[in-house]
């Protein structure tokens, strides 16, 4: 049963590059902040621990799940299945636990959609410019052109998705991009002033999509 001392749930989504990952790790060790587990069909890459970054399942289990309606989430991305599941979710926000979902456009559009009677606060990460967003691509363990090519393209669809977000910020520098999002949560949470400027937001989008 929801009550005044629920967790909140917060998204953060960004198109690939962004530096998400690291940002909702950094969260994560807030105090009283947790990561929603993921299920994923992807493969894990090298330094992922299975249970801890994903739950890695085939097709079949993926489906499965989808069936028995388990999934609070869930979404295609670059050919695989990711989803978020209802029960741990709900169990830890019930708790007061404050859940973090580092997740797509497509899932964040349906927890909003969903209304869950707990508060959501949604991110949307920006790079700093299309130029540093090519770099950080490049320098990534996907050193193929093609990869870095695909994700440019696919950028340019992401980003349109701004727009349905409680706040977009700005990745140029970690710490400070931490420190925004973490006092935005704050101010969210205590119904304080949030130090955020739409204006600002908008041209720099206008400038990632020229
Ligand atoms: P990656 O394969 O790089 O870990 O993740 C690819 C994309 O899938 C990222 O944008 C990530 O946020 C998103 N993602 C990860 N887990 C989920 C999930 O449970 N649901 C949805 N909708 N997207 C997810």
């Amino acid at each position: 049963m929801p009550s005044h001392n629920d967790g909140v749930m917060i998204v953060l989504s960004s198109p690939s590059g962004a530096g998400k990952t690291t940002l909702v790790k950094k969260l994560s060790s807030l105090d009283n902040f947790e990561i929603s587990i993921s299920h994923t069909t992807r493969q894990p890459r090298p330094n992922e621990l299975s249970n801890k970054d994903y739950f890695f399942v085939n097709e079949d289990e993926f489906r499965r799940l989808i069936k028995n309606e388990e999934f609070l989430e869930y979404a295609k991305v670059f050919n695989n299945f990711y989803g978020t599941t209802r029960t741990p979710v709900i169990d830890k926000l019930d708790k007061g636990k404050n859940i973090l979902f580092d997740i797509d456009w497509q899932g964040a559009d349906q927890i909003k959609n969903k209304r869950l009677d707990y508060k959501l606060i949604t991110f949307f990460i920006l790079p700093p410019s299309k130029e540093e967003l090519f770099e950080r691509l490049s320098n990534r363990d996907m050193k193929d052109k093609l990869i870095v090519e695909e994700r440019m393209k696919q950028f340019e669809r992401d980003v349109l998705h701004w727009i349905n977000y409680d706040y977009v910020v700005i990745n140029d520098n970690l710490e400070k991009c931490f420190s925004k999002i973490k006092n935005l949560i704050e101010a969210e949470i205590n119904n304080g002033s949030k130090d955020y400027d739409l204006e600002y937001i908008r041209s720099h989008v206008s400038k990632l999509t020229y």
